[in-house]
């Protein structure tokens, strides 16, 4: 009986919100709360647990969904009673916490099925997703598995801190949610000893985070807080619930060339805003591009800037990247430490040539990789170059420039006639009205009385209107 039409599931839904309390425990009073599952979903809150067993779905369950946490595409595949979660005492053990799937549309754990009537486990950081593996819901949290033993007590009075999210040249970035606001964030944690930083360069650090402090633009991950300890530095941002460019190439494929020219766009004002700072990055690949959302309509979010000039030197950075595709030509000589910002949009070349395509311009097994990168040489060869518009190719040939003074600056190549297109600033524009990491960021904006639409304008873009910088 779960595929009732939209109406049906709100009306049921509507007459049922009368009929039971709401089961939430307010957060700051979390005496006998022994699990927590976090969302990760916007719309969806938290769910404390106190009680032994505690069902889920869009009927008469303890925790229910209605047309507040989905839309009218996902509620109806969510069944009345979806999934039930209990805490189980077994002989003398500790107790052990179990979900059991009650649902025809499944309840993924992890991204596996779990299947109607099986159970399963649930421990730390094992995330929940409903109808789906894409619609992820909770992230659980065991308040009695003491793995915050692994983090320092400045780090759990602030954060709880939940699963990986992704792994980095320098270390490992974990989902945290700060305690009290339940605001979601990224930690990247930084080892200080035998890691490949050079940590012991202290001033440098504080310097290199105070740069960071400065940065503050809707399409760049936001610097939060530093939590440095004897043992790790912990670095707070913004979190990006959509993953990596990287992730959505590999399981979608090439991108439609209107999305890539949407990112494309969206991480050229990024680094326009970046240059204008006086800020390289240095590490622009689809590993360092988030996206807000799983939907194809989202901000990019640049990430990992900064840090990457506390790498050694470049071979090293090579070898952490595993790939030199995006490394400017003049970059590639570890002898000349000489370069400019220059080196960005030799890396947007080769972002936005992998978006299209979906492989990299030179292939990094090819013994001859550096000969191939020094003398930039690539082809548009290839049944997908020919559903590519010669607009998007003349942008990639003049970013794509070995030498760097003959190589487009940012400026330049926000004028140039593949990102002339009213629909796409349009949609910018949209994007920022919606992006639903930066509320703070438009308060801000609005407070300063500038409308969002002053961030692109059609023939000179300026971002650096409208940003204001914390100093
Ligand atoms: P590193 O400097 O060590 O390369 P990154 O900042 O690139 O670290 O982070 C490593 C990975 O962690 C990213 O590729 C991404 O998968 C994940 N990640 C990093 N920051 C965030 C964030 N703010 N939100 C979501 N995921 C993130
Ligand atoms: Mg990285």
């Amino acid at each position: 009986m779960d595929n009732i039409t939209t109406s049906q599931a709100s009306t049921q839904g509507l007459r049922e919100t009368q009929e039971i309390p709401n089961i939430e425990v307010p957060d700051d009073d979390l005496e006998g709360v022994w699990g927590r599952l976090f969302s990760v979903r916007e719309n969806v809150s938290v769910c404390n647990l106190v009680k032994p067993t505690y069902t889920f779905g869009r009927g008469r369950a303890d925790y229910r969904f209605s047309e507040e946490n989905f839309d009218y595409k996902i509620l109806p595949a969510i069944s009345k009673l979806h999934f039930r979660i209990s805490r189980e005492w077994q002989d003398d053990l500790d107790p052990v916490v179990v979900i059991e799937d009650l649902s025809c549309n499944g309840t993924f754990i992890n991204n596996i099925n779990l299947g109607k009537g099986k159970k399963k486990l649930l421990i730390n950081n094992d995330e929940v997703a409903l109808a789906s593996p894409n619609t992820k819901v909770f992230v659980f949290h065991n308040c009695f598995q003491n793995d915050s033993n692994d983090y320092p007590l400045e780090v759990t009075e602030k954060y709880t801190m939940t699963k990986k999210l992704g792994q980095g040249n320098f270390g490992e970035v974990r989902l945290a949610y700060r305690q009290g606001t339940l605001e979601r964030c990224a930690v990247k944690i930084l080892q200080k000893r035998g890691s490949k930083l050079k940590l012991n360069n202290v001033q440098q650090i504080s310097n290199e985070i105070e740069l960071l402090r400065s940065v503050d633009h809707p399409f760049i991950i936001r610097l939060m807080d530093v939590m440095d300890t004897p043992e790790k530095i912990y670095i707070v941002m913004e979190a990006a619930g959509g993953g990596e460019l990287f992730d959505r190439l590999v399981d979608n494929g090439r991108l439609p060339e209107a999305t890539a020219k949407f990112y494309f766009y969206q991480l050229a004002l990024a680094i326009q805003y970046l240059h204008s700072k006086k800020i390289t990055h240095r590490d622009i690949k689809p590993e360092n591009i988030l996206l807000a959302t799983d939907e194809e309509n989202t901000s990019i979010k640049l990430t990992d800037f900064g840090l990457s000039k506390l790498a050694a030197d470049t071979s090293q950075m090579n070898t952490f990247c595993g790939t030199i595709s995006y490394i400017a030509p003049e970059l590639l000589d570890t002898e000349t430490l000489s370069y400019t910002k220059k080196v960005d949009l030799w890396s947007l070349g080769v972002v936005l040539f992998v978006s299209l395509c979906c492989y990299a311009p030179f292939d990094a097994e090819d013994m001859k990789v550096r000969y191939l990168i020094r003398n930039a040489i690539y082809s548009f060869h290839g049944k997908v170059w020919k559903e590519v518009s010669d607009e998007a190719k003349d942008l990639i040939s003049k970013l794509m420039v070995s030498e760097p003074t003959k190589r487009l600056d940012v400026e330049e190549t926000l004028k140039h006639p593949w990102l002339q297109d009213e629909d796409l600033h349009k949609k910018v524009l949209d994007i920022l009205d919606e992006d639903p990491l930066s509320p703070s960021k438009k308060r801000r904006l609005e407070e300063n009385g500038v409308e969002n639409r002053d961030l692109v304008n059609a023939k000179t873009p300026k971002i650096q209107v409208g940003i204001t910088e914390k100093m």
